[in-house]
């Protein structure tokens, strides 16, 4: 990497920025924090000698070349520190070969890195045949608002990549939905809750008894009766893949049908598949379905949220059929994330994979994600790094680290990439 020295001593001033969003103030949605950041990105690129556009501090874009437009986005907003951090988590801090400090992994690395590789391809004076339109987002973590108000500005390119997902490229994405359940109050129970948030499977989850029960249903389920309140416990695992956890409402569901409450048909479809909607399949996987969140509504019933993940090219059409056919209060809540998907043996993808394998040496194939990244912006949008199979960057966790080497071998992936794309004469 040339001028490693230069892009530290940026990383330390971006790390350094504490961009959590926080209340909107005047010109700056996010918080001021937030807004700062993107300034100073956009200055630096502007020091580079690069073209930039400020959607009203909402995100920001890097333009370079001519010809058919190539898109590339990904975010300076992070996730609070959180707690149980040994270093400082706005300083960039480097030890025992690791850059360690929020953002690092997520995404302010990956960030600077493309930007650096956007500069030493103008540097380097090559021809690029293509226009890259870099898209510096700000509100990635909490809501894709800044997305969303770029749609409204400008016209996206139709291929992308965004620097925030894995190595080596992913070429589709599932679909993700939140499907909301109501339930009528029990009989002799209060409303069930459980789990934490909708993306990772129920691991507690409890009921509280207004009669008296058959104590000996405990056992027969698993669960235990703590402090009047019937307790299950399980195993969290991501929403996307709920095969990896233990539901912990399951039991609670069969304990109560025992206890003679009319949950029989909620067994039957959301744990039993009635409706036959996870044995949809196609070359990008199964379709999932994870109820993990139960509150209590108004009326004293329950509310199930579930995590829905449709692999492309189903679509949600095709699956609101068979929901439909159940007898339950259900309703999808739409929040724009469709199935999207690349040509994985086209030009675009391969052009990203051949950098990953000429950079590593490896000789890997595309892979589709369960996971929803900031790439399916874009029509054609594909996940490409910044984070390699089997390291953990502990994202969104305390001492979010990255090993230096990894780095190094990320940015050489990426300023790869952006060479080869520049020198694709022809159309992808
Ligand atoms: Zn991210």
């Amino acid at each position: 990497m040339k001028n490693s020295d230069g892009f530290i001593k940026n990383l330390g001033e971006l790390i350094a920025i504490e961009s959590v969003e926080t209340k909107a103030e005047k010109d700056a949605p996010f918080g001021k924090n937030v807004k700062a950041a993107l300034t100073w990105f956009l200055n630096l690129a502007e020091s580079f000698g690069f073209k930039t556009v400020n959607y009203d501090n909402y995100a920001g874009e890097i333009v370079y070349g001519d010809g058919q437009e190539i898109g590339i986005i990904g975010h300076l907003d992070v996730v609070p520190a959180g707690t149980g951090w040994n270093f400082p988590p706005f300083t960039l801090t480097e030890k025992d070969g690791y850059l360690i400090g929020r953002g690092v992994g997520d995404d302010k690395g990956a960030m600077l890195m493309t930007l650096y590789a956007l500069k030493e391809l103008k540097d380097s004076g090559a021809i690029c045949n293509k226009k890259f339109r870099f898209f510096v987002g700000t509100n990635e973590e909490s809501g894709w608002k800044d997305a969303e108000y770029l749609k409204t500005k400008t016209t996206l390119p139709e291929y992308g990549f965004s620097p925030d997902g894995n190595f080596p490229v992913s070429y589709a994405e599932k679909g993700f939905y939140y499907v909301n359940i109501n339930l009528p109050p029990f009989k002799n129970f209060g409303a069930i809750k459980g789990g934490t948030v909708i993306n990772a499977v129920c691991a507690h989850a409890e009921v509280y008894p207004k009669a008296e029960f058959d104590k000996t249903l405990l056992a027969k389920h698993g669960l235990s009766f703590e402090d009047g309140k019937v307790i299950s416990r399980g195993v969290a695992a991501h929403g996307s893949q709920p095969q990896l956890g233990k539901n912990a409402l399951l039991p609670l569901f069969e304990f109560l049908k025992d206890c003679g409450e009319n949950v029989g048909d909620y067994i039957d479809y959301l744990f039993k598949d009635k409706w036959e909607i996870a044995k949809m399949k196609n070359e990008q996987g199964y379709l999932t379905f994870s109820p993990d969140l139960a509150q209590e509504l108004k009326n004293g019933g329950t509310q199930i949220l579930c995590d829905m993940r449709i692999p492309a090219p189903f679509t949600l059409k095709t699956v609101n059929e068979k929901l439909s056919v159940a007898p339950l209060d259900i309703t999808v809540i739409d929040h724009e994330h469709p199935p999207v998907m690349t040509d994985k043996d086209g030009k675009f993808v391969q052009t990203l994979l051949k950098a990953y394998n000429a950079i590593t040496g490896e000789n890997q194939t595309p892979v589709s994600m369960g996971g929803s990244t900031f790439a399916r912006v874009f029509k054609k949008g594909c996940a490409f790094g910044p984070e390699f199979d089997g390291e953990n960057y502990h994202m969104h966790e305390a001492d979010e680290r990255v090993k230096k080497d990894l780095f190094i071998n990320s940015y050489e992936i990426y300023k790869k990439a952006i060479f080869d794309l520049a020198a694709l004469k022809e159309d992808i």
